[in-house]
């Protein structure tokens, strides 16, 4: 998993450094696709229920899960890229949000509220711990920066599959959850609305948008639990 995990860091850095404007979300993939071919590794978003691509592309109020294609990217937007890979069966899965060129001052402190919440749960991933601690210290960050976390899709457990139980609230569910344990693996990913929290998906069937139109932003990295704390998979 370490090695799916710097296989996703380096799709992160590809297509960090690809995205400004004038480029297509469709070109963003094709720079993702190249690095898992560099790397002999797979794609664990190409044909997942049918999706088209390597990675999922999703800017403004689009939340998650948007398809690359031809949408061209314009100064003032920002974009999340969520994306993945396979290396002998293990999965990695990492997400960002970034701006392109100059953005708004409400954009910089979304992406950096919901970074930081990200980063909030990650602290807390300690072996005798438990799960839904990590949902209440990435809520607690993003709702006093002014934000308001989604509930309907959250994180997941990943090991040989990419989604895998139980799953991560991003938010203080009503109970404290199983134990962590060293060996747990889990994908964390806040999705932080500048607005509520309610979702719509489009008749794509994939994209899923911020009801009331608010920009969006989300993080996520591959984090296992040892012994010593988190060790961050994915980190760039
Ligand atoms: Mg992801
Ligand atoms: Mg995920």
């Amino acid at each position: 998993m370490r090695r799916a995990g710097r296989v996703v860091a380096e799709i992160m850095d590809a297509t960090r450094r690809a995205i400004r404007p004038g480029v297509t979300t469709g070109e963003l993939d094709t720079v993702a696709r190249g690095v898992l071919e560099a790397r002999g590794a797979r794609s664990n978003f190409l044909n997942y229920h049918g999706f088209p691509a390597v990675i999922c592309t999703s800017p403004n109020s689009m939340i998650v899960h948007g398809i690359p294609g031809d949408h061209v990217l314009a100064e003032g937007d920002i974009i999340s890229i969520d994306c993945g890979a396979i290396v002998e069966g293990y999965h990695g899965d990492a997400a960002y949000t970034a701006p392109v060129g100059e953005v708004s001052a409400l954009a910089v402190r979304l992406m950096e509220a919901t970074e930081r919440s990200l980063w909030a749960g990650v602290d807390v991933m300690q072996p005798g711990n438990r799960l839904h601690e990590i949902g209440r210290a990435v809520q607690g960050v993003a709702e006093a920066a002014g934000f308001s976390v989604v509930r309907k899709y959250v994180g997941h457990a990943i090991g040989t599959a990419m989604h895998e139980e139980p799953a991560v609230p991003n938010y203080w569910p009503g109970d404290a959850g199983p134990k962590l344990k060293a060996g747990n693996v889990f994908a964390v990913e806040p999705m932080v609305n500048a607005g509520g929290p309610d979702t719509v998906e489009l008749a794509d069937g994939w994209s899923v948008v911020t009801a009331d139109g608010s920009l969006s932003a989300h993080f996520e990295h591959t984090i296992a639990i040892t012994d010593d704390g988190p060790e961050v998979l994915t980190r760039p």
